[in-house]
């Protein structure tokens, strides 16, 4: 495995082979064998304040580091002004099966004294997104669509024990019908069970009261006895209390697991008994992989598109399933072209008036140089003919010795 640190540029590919136990493989037969040609593409988002160890949980999801730990900021640097993407791109092999994971990272959310702003680069990153792949769609070639489109985000709530802050109704409210809402709390092993328990009806009722939407695990009541019972135990269990931990720790009784070391003992992360990181790592990377994409597809994306065209003038009347006539489809084409070419016209418009702004703002102050220098050499000028004119009178009205001084000066 290379590992590379994350690059602090807005959109930074690192791209990893993993070779640890994920848990993909173990997906239902039928849609495993469908995928294990092309690989599986997940794209998470993770979003949550600095420290609420969003890198140390994909870290310890997909068994590896992916993500570099982030050196905390010296309290006199200079703060970023926005939040920041960041992707980081791993490839995770289990058992043949080829995962392309996609972590969409997004340092600066909620570090700011006012957070009102931290939302809109995220949701211009999913919008982004799905501008491309709707790009794609309209090509002439549609057979390799590349789908970047973001499939989960995992949102970090600080494990307060209170209410959802105001930051985190915010964040869910405009993002839940664009992406799947995976509400975590965060840091779990500094609460008591019941303080969990306790916490997690008031974050579902928050999130009701608000309308706000989560991704709800799908129950297929046509599969067996023990997977119904398995993924209900999943959605009883929302939002995961998780605890993340990259490194081995020793339990009293000399299990080698992953976890965190207490004076009073391990917390593992592996354990049921101990947090719900094991049900998290169950919805995304093994019973609800396919749910998430296709979640995103059927119903984000379409929603999103639909209101996209709409805007555009291009009535919507289609199921997703029907065909798009080719007639149709060029108009919908041309009509997606225009857009972007306005798009452009539109941007080049404000370079141009930047430039011209800049321009005339240098000229501004070239002319006022001029001014302070033409200032200064009419001041020196007029005092030089003050002296001048001193001497003539001088020469004029003075005595031989006088003119011979004034001469000589
Ligand atoms: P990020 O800024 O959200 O990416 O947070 P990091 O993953 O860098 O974690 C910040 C700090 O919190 C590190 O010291 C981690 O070791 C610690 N940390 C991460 N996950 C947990 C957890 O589940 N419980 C506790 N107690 N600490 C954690």
């Amino acid at each position: 495995m290379t590992v590379q640190e994350p690059s602090s540029t807005s959109t930074h590919v690192i791209r990893k082979k993993i070779t640890g136990h994920v848990g993909f493989s173990n997906l239902p037969n039928q849609v495993r064998r469908k995928s294990v040609k092309e690989g599986f593409r997940l794209t998470v988002m993770v979003v949550g304040e600095s420290g609420l160890g969003k890198s140390t949980l994909i870290n310890t999801l997909f068994n590896s580091t992916v993500c570099a730990p982030r050196e905390p900021l010296h309290p006199a640097a200079e703060r970023p002004k926005t939040v920041a993407v960041e992707n980081i791109e791993a490839d995770i092999e289990e058992n043949g099966v080829r995962l392309r994971l996609n972590v969409v990272d997004t340092p600066g959310f909620g570090d700011f004294v006012d957070n009102g702003e931290s939302c809109n680069p995220i949701l211009e990153t999913i919008e982004q997104r799905f501008d491309a792949y709707l790009s794609q769609e309209h090509r002439v070639r549609r057979a390799k669509i590349v789908d970047t489109r973001v499939h989960a985000c995992i949102y970090f709530i600080q494990p307060t024990g209170h209410s959802l802050k105001q930051i985190d109704i915010e964040f869910m409210r405009r993002l839940h019908n664009k992406v799947n809402l995976i509400p975590v709390i965060a840091k779990a092993d500094t609460m008591t069970d019941e303080e969990i328990f306790d916490f997690k009806e008031r974050i579902l009722s928050d999130l009701a009261f608000n309308g706000i939407c989560i991704f709800q695990a799908a129950i297929y009541e046509d599969e067996d006895e023990e997977s119904v019972a398995e993924a209900e135990e999943v959605a009883r269990a929302i939002p995961f209390a998780v605890v993340g931990s990259d490194r081995a720790a020793r339990t009293p009784d000399g299990r080698v697991v992953r976890g965190r070391t207490y004076p009073w003992g391990v917390v593992e992360v592996d354990n049921p008994a101990h947090c719900d990181f094991g049900k998290l790592r169950q919805m995304l990377v093994r019973t609800n992989l396919e749910d998430l994409r296709e979640h995103t597809n059927q119903v984000l994306y379409e929603n999103w598109r639909t209101e996209k065209l709409l805007a555009m003038g291009i009535a919507q009347d289609l199921t997703v399933f029907e065909e798009i006539s080719p007639a149709e489809r060029l108009r919908e084409e041309r009509i997606i072209h225009q857009a972007k070419l306005a798009k452009m016209e539109a941007a080049m418009k404000d370079v141009f008036r930047e430039k011209v702004e800049l321009q005339e703002e240098k000229l501004k102050q070239s002319e006022v140089e001029l001014y302070a220098r033409h200032k200064e050499m009419k001041d020196a000028l007029s005092k030089q003919w003050t002296q001048l004119m001193e001497k003539k009178k001088q020469l004029e009205s003075g005595s031989p010795d006088a003119r011979k001084k004034t001469f000589r000066s």
